[in-house]
């Protein structure tokens, strides 16, 4: 079963992703845009939020979602450290000694830690294991009929320095003003999630967990990211620049085979995402769980995952 997301919501005056700074000035992460203006093409530079931003984010509230659910997480990623066994320092603690086998070692990353096996690893070291992310997530950039209007302004802001006794200030100036670059848009982005793919080597081992413990893996994936979207708990910077908004728009597809939600960057999304599924239908036979709303996501979001209950899949 694969599940897509298409999530729309308005930012107002954010700091979501910032990528640089250069002295005080702190720089909002931009990417180029093609918009079509006067029936011309052209470039713009919008204020986007990166995929790996939002992964981060949804790697987390999996650790919360797991812990939660007595389901294994290592020592690094539940600190929200994320080194996903990267070298022999970080595989020991899985490990040890060492296996020279490849699939012994994706074994036992799988089976102690629940967040390298949805969101992937690589060990680079010999001999060299990879794992691909069961999870994809797009960035998150303006809608396509709205980025003209994209912003982002930078706004200036003061620290205090303490004064000594006599009022004096000492090395230090007694204001340290900085400006923080925040962005304002209604942005769209994409989140699939392969549910064959957890609790299941890549090496082509099979399963290498117990059927019951990956259904329970399956249902902590979906809850993080439930949690993820109803908390609004993604991006940097949110005990200031918390975003005024949310979410404006949410639509889940679950299918047998992977199929990815029209990008929501488009306002026909929700007609062409039906009419795309309506022909899979037609054409293999099979079935598919379909539900957008502008109302309520949580309830969406909550009717999807009693589909696949229903299925008898988490
Ligand atoms: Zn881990």
């Amino acid at each position: 079963m694969f599940l897509s997301v298409g999530v729309r919501f308005e930012a107002n005056v954010e700091a979501l992703n910032m990528v640089e700074t250069a002295g005080n000035y702190t720089k909002h992460r931009r990417v180029p845009y093609l918009v079509e203006e006067d029936r011309k093409l052209k470039t713009i530079y919008v204020p986007a939020i990166s995929g790996e931003s939002l992964a981060h984010a949804y790697q987390w509230s999996l650790v919360k979602e797991a812990l939660a659910m007595n389901l294994p997480v290592c020592e690094d990623c539940a600190k929200g450290e994320f080194f996903k066994s990267m070298n022999k320092a970080h595989l020991k603690k899985k490990i040890n000694p060492i296996p020279d086998d490849s699939k012994k070692i994706e074994a036992a990353i799988i089976k102690s830690c629940i967040i390298e096996d949805v969101g992937g690893f690589l060990y680079a070291e010999k001999p060299p294991v990879r794992r691909s992310s069961a999870f994809q997530v797009s960035y998150a950039l303006p809608i396509k009929s709205m980025a003209l209007f994209a912003t982002a302004e930078p706004q200036l802001h003061a620290r205090h320095a303490q004064m000594d006794a006599k009022g004096k200030k000492g090395n230090v100036s007694e204001q340290m003003i900085y400006y923080v670059e925040t962005g304002t848009a209604l942005y769209g982005f994409t989140f699939n999630l392969d549910l064959d793919a957890i609790g299941v080597s890549s090496l082509g081992a099979g399963p290498i967990i117990p059927e019951e413990e990956i259904k329970a893996r399956r249902e902590a994936s979906l809850k993080a990211l439930f949690r993820m979207l109803s908390s609004a708990q993604f991006g940097a910077k949110l005990s200031r620049f918390f975003p005024v908004g949310g979410i404006t728009e949410l639509t889940v597809v679950v299918t047998e085979h992977p199929f990815v939600v029209t990008s929501p960057i488009y306002d026909s999304y929700v007609e062409r995402t039906k009419k795309r599924l309506e022909v899979i239908k037609e054409a293999f036979g099979e079935d598919y769980f379909f539900d957008s709303t502008n109302e309520v996501p949580e309830e969406t979001l909550r009717k999807a995952i009693e589909y696949l209950k229903e299925k008898g899949y988490i």
